[in-house]
Parts: structure tokens; sequence; C-alpha cells
């Protein structure tokens, strides 16, 4: 390749590429300045409150940036790290103190929970309008029922992209591949409002490679490394990779890769977003967004409702 078409090429993977770690620091800047003026107005600082339980290496990760990324927005943050042995009902104890607590505007358990506490019985316990996660199930009621509601971090960080992207998304084909109940069927429900034709693949799916190919977004969240290439992508396509997933080489090299074969997915692609870089970033942004729409409905029900300022 001459020194000319090397640069093309680089060019072209350039336009390819959703930068989601640009798209989400841009928009941590605008939920900085809205901080700062609902600050102003209110008096009261948006707070969100991180728990988690045991010491799963990844989740220590996760909790520390969110808490991070909360002071750089101007948002305090509250973390509770309890240790394995926490009990539900010690948990279900805490919530209940968040819930009541008006400097805390958002609540987010970080999930996975150790086997003993029963996840639903948890996101249940959580007041719905502190419920930054969307988990809850009046907040997944109200996301199928079309209504405001808290929406799920990774999923409004996907659509906020795809919006970013291609404008308007009626009536395009969407496929999402994978129907958990906090990735891929919340996505499916957020595209749907936004009047996308949506189907979702699953497990037990058949023909996933012709579903794919007639995909104009395509949004996998799956946990499989790698496992989209370039037959599942039709031309032009836009693709959202979610999947995280940790490889190693024979070396003993670890790193990231996502659910889609990046290289292959770059020549048919026509735009897609990277691992690490492009979903996770929005993820963390997201959270804050939220945070400070809890807040914004929290103060409004306060004031029209006549109950206790937050
Ligand atoms: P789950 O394990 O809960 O769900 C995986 C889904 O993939 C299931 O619906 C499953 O189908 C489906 N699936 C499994 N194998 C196949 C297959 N061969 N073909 C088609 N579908 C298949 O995972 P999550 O939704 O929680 O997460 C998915 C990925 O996204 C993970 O890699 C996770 O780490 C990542 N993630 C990334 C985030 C981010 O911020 N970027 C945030 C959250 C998750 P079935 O229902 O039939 O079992």
């Amino acid at each position: 390749m001459n020194q000319l078409s090397a640069s093309q090429a680089i060019e072209e993977t350039c336009s390819i590429v959703i930068d989601g770690k640009a798209f989400a620091k841009r928009l941590r800047g605008e939920v900085a300045e809205e901080v700062a003026s609902f600050v102003a107005d209110t008096g009261h600082q948006p707070g969100l409150a991180v728990v988690l339980v045991g010491s799963d290496p990844a989740s220590q990760v996760y909790v520390r940036t969110k808490m991070r990324q909360a002071e750089e927005v101007g948002i305090a943050s509250f973390q509770h790290l309890l240790g394995s042995e926490t009990t539900e009902t010690q948990l279900l104890s805490l919530i209940t103190l968040l819930n009541e607590d008006d400097s805390v505007d958002g609540i987010l358990v970080q999930l996975p929970l150790p086997e003993h506490i029963n996840e639903s019985a948890v996101i249940e316990a959580i007041d719905p309008a502190k419920d930054v996660d969307g988990f809850h199930p009046i907040n997944v009621g109200r996301l199928s029922a079309g209504e405001p509601g808290m929406v799920p971090c990774t999923p409004l960080g996907c659509l906020l992209l795809l919006q970013d992207r291609l404008g308007d998304l009626s009536g395009m084909k969407a496929v999402v591949v994978g129907r958990s109940n906090i990735v891929g069927k919340p996505i499916g429900q957020l595209l749907l409002n936004a009047n996308c034709t949506v189907t979702t693949l699953h497990s037990r799916s058949r023909d996933m490679v012709a579903e794919c190919r007639r995909a104009d977004i395509l949004v996998v969240a799956v946990g499989l490394p790698e496992m989209i290439g370039a037959e599942h992508i039709k031309p032009g396509a836009t693709v959202l990779d979610v999947g995280i997933n940790r490889i190693e080489n024979a070396k003993g090299e670890k790193r990231l890769v996502g659910d889609v074969d990046f290289d292959a997915a770059a020549s048919k692609a026509g735009g897609l977003t990277p691992v690490p870089g492009g979903i996770g970033p929005m993820t963390v942004a997201c959270l804050m967004r939220n945070t400070l729409a809890a807040a914004r409905q929290r103060s409004h029900t306060s004031v029209t409702g006549g109950g206790k300022t937050s």
C-alpha cells in the first residue's frame, strides 16, 4: 500500500469509528454545567449513593470510576462498601435509609450481588424516583409504556450515540442481539419508542446471520468475544458493540474485546463503536445524566407536591 492509500485507509477507518469516549466527555461537560445551574437555582447539590457488596475486582473498578466522575461533574457521591458477608436484610436496611435521605437523589447498587442476596428484592426496594439504573419494575413499565421514567444507562448511551450519528431513527430496521433485562430488552424498547422496526435475537434464535444482515442498526449485547463478523453486517450498517470481554492470548497477555470482531466489521459497517472507548464511557456519563434528572424531578416534586425540599 503506498503512502496516500495508507492514509486514506486510516481516514476511512476513523470516519467509521463512533467515538463513545469523546461523546461521553462532551455529555459530562454538559451535565457539569447543568448541575452548576441547578445548584445555583435550588441550593441543593445532587447526590449519588453507590453501594458495593463484596470485593469483585471489576465491580470495584466500575464503582471507583462512577464515584470519580460524579465528583468531576459536581455531584456529591456517597460510597457504601459492604463486606461479602452482608445479609440481604442489612442491605435492604441501608436502602431504606438511602431512600429517606434527602441528600441522596440517586441510588445505584452495583451488580452482580453475591448469590445469597436476591437481586430482584434489592432492586424493588429502591425508591423508583431514585432508581438511576432504571431497573425497578416501575421504571421498566414506564419505558415499556413510552412514559417518562428512569432509563437504564447503557441502553440510553446507545440511543444517544445512534441519534447523534444518524439523526431521526424512524423506520430504520434495528436488530438487537441479546435480551437481558438490563441491556438487550431496554435497548429494544428504546429503539421501538424511537420508531425503529425492532428484532431481538437470543441464544435460541435461528438464522442469526441472515437476521443481522437485514439491520440498518445492529446492537450486540451478548458477552461472547468477537462473535459478530463481517458476514453479519449489511454494508453501511451502524453497529454498536456493547460486549466487554477480557481475553488472554497465548503469552498470557490480557486485553478487552467486544462481541464484534472490530477489524472484520470495519470492512462492512458505516459506523462502529470500539471496545474499549465505545459504549462503556457512555454508560457512566448517562448515570450522571440520570442522577441530575432524578434531582430535578425530586426538587420539582418537592415544590409542587408541597413535601420536603431536597
Ligand atoms: P447476559 O448474559 O445477561 O445476556 C446475554 C444475552 O445474550 C442473553 O439474552 C442470551 O440469550 C444472549 N446470547 C447468548 N449466547 C448467544 C448466541 N450465541 N447468540 C445470540 N444470543 C446469545 O449479558 P448482559 O446483557 O448483562 O451483558 C451482555 C454484554 O454486555 C456482556 O459482555 C457485558 O459485559 C456487557 N455489558 C457492557 C456494558 C457497558 O457499559 N458497555 C454494561 C452492561 C453489560 P438467552 O436470553 O437466550 O440466554
